[in-house]
């Protein structure tokens, strides 16, 4: 694992949403969540938000860690995966919409997904201060790859002043994570330019050595409501995920 580092993908963990409902593969029950952290550390893996990923991202440290992240910033994720963090010790980043904080996910609502809560800043401050990260995901969350470079640079640079200033955090927001993984070359300028240490893509795959000079460009592996424990094992310790990796075209050599 020194060498290819996976970075777990979640968005909401919570009790399952009833048949037929639109994105309900993206709700991990607290059960499940729980098995696969324990799974990891029964194998002597730590899970890592970004900030703490860094450094083993960079080579700078080597041991046996994976990255936990959770896209869009769901109130169940303080509820339901804050006390199985809790339990094994891990710490995980929160990717939160600024624009959005203590609202719902509009965003998917013309696709019919549920709408529900989103953390507000009192909630932020409570996940920050039992040791877990908040980073950005944009002010409204809007597909960067369809934006000019003004609005990109909007979404970018402001999300992280105005988390900066909704949440207390130690070195401030620092991590990124791109809304439906959607980029181009102008989001990574932005995403430069605005200071973040690491950015999150869709991409899928585990950090491969290649990936330390792209931080900005991370892949990451999807849990969903159908990743069992030994689907999550083969994601994370073997090269099922790279096997699986197609590079943003515009990256492409
Ligand atoms: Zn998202």
């Amino acid at each position: 694992m020194s060498v290819s580092i996976p970075i777990l993908m979640y968005h909401q963990v919570d009790e399952p949403m009833p048949r037929g409902t639109p994105m309900r593969g993206l709700v991990v029950s607290p059960a499940a969540f729980a098995r696969q952290m324990s799974t990891l550390r029964a194998l002597g893996f730590r899970g890592l938000a970004m900030r703490d990923l860094l450094p083993y991202l960079t080579g700078q440290k080597t041991g046996s860690v994976f990255g936990i992240t959770f896209d869009d910033g769901y109130e169940n994720n303080l509820r339901c995966a804050l006390p199985v963090l809790h339990r094994f010790g891990f710490t995980a980043t929160c990717y939160a919409v600024a624009d959005r904080v203590g609202e719902r996910n509009d965003w998917d609502q013309a696709h019919g997904v549920p709408q529900v809560p989103l953390m507000n800043a009192k909630q932020m401050q409570t996940w920050i201060d039992a040791g877990q990260e908040i980073g950005s995901h944009t002010l409204t969350h809007r597909d960067l790859s369809t934006l000019d470079i003004e609005q990109q640079r909007h979404e970018i640079v402001a999300s992280r002043h105005k988390l900066n200033g909704l949440v207390c955090q130690a070195g401030g927001v620092r991590n990124f994570c791109y809304p439906y993984g959607a980029l181009n070359h102008q989001s990574l300028v932005c995403v430069q330019e605005a200071g973040y240490e690491t950015a999150t893509t869709t991409v899928r795959g585990r950090v491969g050595i290649a990936d330390r000079r792209n931080l900005l460009t991370l892949p990451r592996v999807l849990v969903s409501r159908s990743t069992t424990c030994a689907h999550l094992l083969l994601k994370c310790l073997t090269a099922y995920e790279d096997r699986r990796r197609v590079d943003l075209a515009w990256r492409k050599p």
